[in-house]
């Protein structure tokens, strides 16, 4: 009886311990299965902002654009057909792959589409992809000096005036988006097509 006593705590462990070690071995697959799972999730949902972006980009300003807003956002256009005012493409980004359609919006009523030029379109597209909401655009301020190429900026639909509490949202974004703050001190809700020479 003694005996026994003393052995039995000897055996439960020896039982328990294998249990508790594939426990353990379990856990920790299953911790190793729901991070692959997690870093999957995390790869679609940025191939999907990347194809979001893209398929703007495009509806507004064509190929090329979508091209670049693709690869501002980490990924790679694998596919891209125009039909009329719509873009569809497909964007791969590590081993996710998202597609996304947009429809160019021509109407006066929008606050990014009336009297921009593509390139413009494409940025506030771009821009608005980055903030998660539509750039405001308010009346041009050009009266403030100095205005340079500004006003003739705005006639092409190249720059844009921003509302002044927004300058600060757009800011940080503005140089992924390819917009150019020229003026950040005496015009700072001006905003550029980036590189854009006058002819
Ligand atoms: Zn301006």
């Amino acid at each position: 009886m003694g005996n026994e006593r003393l052995d039995e705590p000897g055996r439960e462990c020896g039982q328990v311990l294998p249990l508790v070690t594939l426990v353990i071995v379990l856990v920790g697959m299953a911790c190793l299965a729901a991070g692959k799972l997690g870093g999957a999730a995390v790869a679609r949902a940025q191939a999907v902002t990347a194809a979001d972006a893209a398929a703007l980009a495009g509806a507004a300003a064509g190929r090329t654009a979508a091209l670049e807003a693709a690869t501002a956002n980490g990924g790679r256009v694998t596919g891209y057909q125009e039909a009329g005012a719509a873009a569809r493409v497909e964007v791969e980004l590590g081993r996710a792959t998202a597609s996304a359609q947009a429809r160019r919006s021509g109407g006066a009523g929008t606050t990014t589409g009336a009297g921009h030029a593509p390139a413009m379109r494409a940025a506030l597209a771009r821009a608005a992809q980055l903030l998660g909401r539509t750039v405001p655009v308010a009346a041009p301020l050009d009266d403030v000096p100095p205005p340079g190429d500004a006003a003739i900026l705005h006639q092409r639909g190249l720059a844009v005036d921003v509302p002044a509490p927004f300058v600060a949202s757009l800011a940080p974004v503005a140089a992924r988006a390819g917009l150019c703050q020229p003026y950040p001190t005496v015009h700072p809700v001006h905003f550029e097509v980036c590189g854009y020479r006058l002819p």
